[in-house]
This record gives C-alpha cells, sequence and structure tokens, in this order.
C-alpha cells in the first residue's frame, strides 16, 4: 500500500505493444529478453529471465514481476486494477507477450492494490502457512476478508491450486526460486528470494515509499523479520519492492533496522495524523517514513 491512496479516473491512453522476437532455451544465456512498449506498463527486465512490471500511472505505483523458468512461469502481484479501469490494459496480454509458459500467480499479500487482475490468472498458488490452510475449505475455496484486503471487496473468493512451501527450492525449470514468510506489514506477506541471480522481492514489506503498519504490535513483528532477512541476506543482494522506484538500495534494511530501533527506544519523532479516519503515528528517520496505525 503506498501512501498516495487516492484512485482518481478518467485518464485514457492507447496502448501499443513492440514485441522483438525471442526464443525460451534451456540455456538461459541465450535467452533474449522481450522488448514490451505499453502506455500503461513499463516493463524491464532484470537479466535471469526476470522481469519487473511497472505501472508508473497508477495511484498506488505498482509494480510486479515476471519469473520465467523452462517448465511454468511465476507471476508476483498483479497491481491495483486501475489497469482496467483506464484503459482496458490486460496485464496478462503483457504476459502473453513475453512468455507462452503456463503462468502460476502468487501474491505478496492480499491487499486489494497486489490482486485486483487476479481473475486474468487461472491458477493461483498460495505460502504454505497454516493460518492459511485452516481458511481453506476442502474444495480449496479461500474466502478474503474486509481485513485481508484493507479496502475494497474484490476479490471475494478464489480456488488455491498450489501450496508453495517456505524457504524451500521451488523449481520453475533451471530457476530455482525460494519464498520466504515476511510477516509486519501483514501476517501472510511473503517474499520470493531468488539465490542464483541474488535478487530479493520484497513486495509491501520494504520499497521505495513510506512504509504502513497496521497494529502497533507488528513493529515487533517487523524487527524479528529484518533480523530474519539479515540472516538470509547480503550486501551482494539486489533488494526490490512493490511500489516506487523497484530497486531498493541495499542499505535500506540496515537504515529500516535502525529506525525500528529508535521506534523501540522511544526517541523516534513522529506525527500523529488521522489516515481514512483512523488515527496512526506517522514516523521520520532520515530518508525513510512509515505509518503506524493506532488501535483505537
Ligand atoms: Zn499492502
Amino acid at each position: 500500500m503506498k501512501y498516495n491512496f487516492l484512485i482518481s479516473a478518467g485518464l485514457v491512453v492507447s496502448l501499443s505493444l513492440l514485441v522483438s522476437c525471442h526464443k525460451e532455451g534451456s540455456n538461459q544465456q541465450e535467452y533474449e529478453p522481450v522488448i514490451i512498449v505499453s502506455d500503461w506498463f513499463k516493463v524491464s527486465y532484470l537479466g535471469d529471465r526476470i522481469y519487473c512490471i511497472e505501472e508508473p500511472k497508477s495511484s498506488q505505483g505498482n509494480v510486479s514481476y515476471l519469473i520465467l523458468g523452462d517448465d511454468r512461469a511465476l507471476m508476483f502481484d498483479t497491481g491495483c486494477g486501475e489497469n482496467e479501469v483506464k484503459g482496458n490494459y490486460k496485464i496478462k496480454y503483457i504476459i502473453d507477450k513475453i512468455t507462452t509458459l503456463p503462468v502460476t500467480l502468487i501474491q505478496s499479500h492480499f491487499h486489494f492494490d497486489h490482486n485486483q487482475n487476479i481473475h486474468e490468472f487461472e491458477r493461483i498458488a498460495f505460502p504454505d502457512l497454516p493460518e492459511l490452510r485452516e481458511r481453506v475449505s476442502p474444495e480449496s475455496q479461500f474466502q478474503f476478508t474486509q481485513a485481508d484486503l484493507f479496502e475494497g471487496n474484490y476479490p471475494s473468493e478464489i480456488i488455491v491450486d498450489e501450496w508453495f512451501p517456505l524457504e524451500t527450492d521451488i523449481d520453475l525449470g533451471g530457476q530455482v526460486i525460494q519464498l520466504v514468510h515476511v510477516p509486519g506489514h501483514s501476517d501472510e506477506s511473503v517474499a520470493i528470494m531468488i539465490p542464483s541471480s541474488g535478487i530479493m522481492l520484497l513486495g509491501d514489506f520494504l520499497y521505495n515509499g513510506a512504509l504502513f503498519l497496521f497494529r502497533n504490535d507488528d513493529l515487533a513483528v517487523y524487527q524479528q523479520t529484518v533480523d530474519h532477512l539479515n540472516s538470509l541476506l547480503n550486501s551482494e543482494y539486489s533488494l526490490f519492492g512493490a511500489h516506487g522506484d523497484p530497486e531498493i538500495e541495499f542499505g535500506q534494511l540496515q537504515k529500516l533496522d535502525d529506525f525500528l530501533s529508535c521506534i523501540e527506544e522511544g526517541i523516534c519523532p513522529y506525527t500523529e495524523r488521522s489516515v481514512w479516519g483512523r488515527p496512526a503515528h506517522i514516523y521520520n528517520f532520515q530518508d525513510m517514513h512509515m505509518l503506524v496505525f493506532q488501535q483505537d
């Protein structure tokens, strides 16, 4: 979730695509990235068959990611849905230009601004978290709650096709990823770690923009997750977030650690604000900002 929440409407722009020829060989050294030109999506190639799909004109500044293997592709988030509101731009249309592989969607977390194109995906994976397993019916149906989505009521219900284990190699075919549980922004939040590329996709846990915490208790959870990330990562990793400028300087993770310590010690300045009618503390630490909703 990004600080600028307002969804404006009315801007209609046209979509154009230029697609270069490409091949999907098993040897990724030979892989030739697809070039996409779109009036809505900004598609960048990160290397190693990993694409970054930004929506710079969206109110949330969404960033989603597409990871290709030899056998299947994985989509990480699908945006806030303004692509359809403002010009009927389908995110799957972009993906189909990049790959013919079967695509599985996994969300970094369930907030409304990460799943509004979920209906375009035939296959959905969830992180294998006990609290999510408990909520799935014998028919594999999962009902999103208002608390899950934070805003709005879509999606209401989906079928979970697959459970991805945590911190276990998931082989997409010559492309191995791991899912890492990163609670703090929300309980079910996950990151995707790609060790062979030194890439970590952090969702809303850390991105270039004000971070959102929904309970005071989440401050301690955030700290635990930072500690865990520090045990998994080193400064060779490139970090990417789900809003704003995609790449995050690695030093921001240490800064977040220091920021949380500053709040924990009670010495971090903050202002009190009402945000969407709810009381919040807005903390500032160097160039980082954190909004923490206060319990009524
Ligand atoms: Zn969020």
